[in-house]
């Protein structure tokens, strides 16, 4: 789950990383309201989900109180990247004199951690890693050892941090370590960290990506969550307690494994190269001993989705047998019915393994026109990829 700045700074607050605190508003005259209580010049900084809100238009320093309300009915309602502006964070503005870049993450390809740090930060931290690579030390990190004083002292001067700041940087760098793990991240990152004319060091922008896979240990997180952002289908399936994931194609795709749905992704994307480049929907795993309800609530998340023109069900049978779960797949459709949500589209599938010759068979002779069942994967593959192209 990725944070709002405003958030990501509360955690940075939480743990002793300097930065200003600021008010959330939805509207122009709680940002003159707010800019008023703060005093002084203010900056007005949209609050979405995606980098690059400078460069768009999306953060703004104001003088007067009525200056930020006037920037921040600018900024509401702005398209930046796809997303729509419904927030801003008012704050005090910094005064900068320099401006770096401090990040942690995890880094899939080398197994461990990374710390990456730069002392030509603000806005083009891409274009800095793009044309001068030097310009951004990369310090991998032990996990057991973690961001002590002396790892901290290595990515300071790794980077090239100045002497008059060094200490500072060395204590945020301990305490940015702190939210990392402490908050079960999966990405830190300040862009700026800025040097005030005061010489003081602090946070002026936060990203942090939470590992939801640590929900469990963080029931303060779930306050976290803004359901209106939140994609409504991934949302309902998780109501559910299904594991789906949206994603941009046309094809719907219901599986029982992880491992089974991950190659059914594979296959339908290969064959939609045939089919007017079509491609999954979604990713969709519905487990072993799948009942019909959860069948049902499958097909009814992935057939509510308005991408969707087919619908690819490949199911291995192991525990549960395949005409268990071709009887779930005619009870589900019974059951949308019944709610008054009738199946139009097409439904392919592929049932093998256990018992697989008697759950076709009751596919067949439940006699539904939008289901097709087709024998191999990659023929299935095929058809569904062909359904969804119009074909
Ligand atoms: P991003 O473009 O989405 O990364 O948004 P940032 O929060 O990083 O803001 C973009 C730029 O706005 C920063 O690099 C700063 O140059 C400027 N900025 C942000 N906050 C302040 C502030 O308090 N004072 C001043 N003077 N500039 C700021
Ligand atoms: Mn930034």
């Amino acid at each position: 789950m990725d944070l709002y700045e405003y958030q990501a700074k509360e955690l940075f607050a939480k743990h002793g990383v300097p930065t200003q605190s600021g008010v959330v508003v939805t509207d122009a005259s709680a940002a003159v309201a707010a800019a008023e209580q703060i005093g002084g010049m203010v900056v007005v900084k949209a609050q979405v989900k995606t980098g690059g809100r400078g460069k768009a238009g999306g953060v703004k320093l104001a003088k007067s109180a009525a200056e930020a309300g006037e920037k921040a009915d600018a900024i509401l309602g702005l398209d930046i990247k796809g997303h729509i502006v419904h927030k801003v964070l008012i704050t005090g503005a910094a005064d900068i004199e320099q401006e770096y870049y401090v990040s942690y993450l995890l880094d899939r390809a080398n197994r461990t951690f990374l710390a990456m740090a730069s002392v030509e930060g603000g806005m083009d931290i891409e274009e800095v890693a793009a044309t001068k690579p030097e310009a951004l030390a990369k310090v991998l990190i032990d996990p057991l050892v973690g961001v002590n004083a002396e790892v901290a002292a290595s990515i300071s001067d790794t980077a090239g941090f100045p002497a008059d700041i060094r200490e500072q940087v060395i204590e945020v760098l301990q305490r940015l370590w702190d939210v990392f793990v402490k908050e079960d991240a999966t990405l830190v990152e300040v862009n700026p960290l800025v040097k005030t004319p005061e010489g003081q060091v602090m946070a002026l922008d936060g990203k942090v990506t939470i590992d939801e896979n640590a929900e469990f240990r963080h029931a303060d997180h779930a306050a976290l969550v803004d359901l209106a952002a939140e994609n409504g289908l991934e949302l309902k399936a998780k109501e559910k307690g299904l594991n789906y994931v949206k994603l941009e194609g046309e094809v719907g795709i219901i599986g029982n494994g992880a491992g089974l749905v991950m190659s059914t992704l594979d296959v339908v994307a290969y064959a939609g190269e045939k089919h007017k480049g079509v491609r999954p929907a979604n990713f969709l795993d519905i487990g072993g001993g799948a009942s019909a309800q959860v069948m049902a609530d499958g097909l009814e998340i992935v057939l509510g989705d308005p991408d969707v023109k087919s619908v690819f069900v490949n199911v291995f049978g192991g525990i549960t047998a395949c005409d268990a779960v071709a009887n779930g797949i005619v009870q589900a459709i019974a059951l949308l019915e019944g709610q008054g949500e009738p199946v139009t589209k097409p439904i392919v599938c592929r049932l093998d393994g256990n018992n697989a010759a008697a759950g076709r068979d009751i596919l067949s002779k439940a006699n539904l026109s939008v289901i097709h069942v087709v024998e191999t994967m990659d023929d299935a593959a095929d058809r569904v990829a062909a359904l969804a192209a119009g074909a």
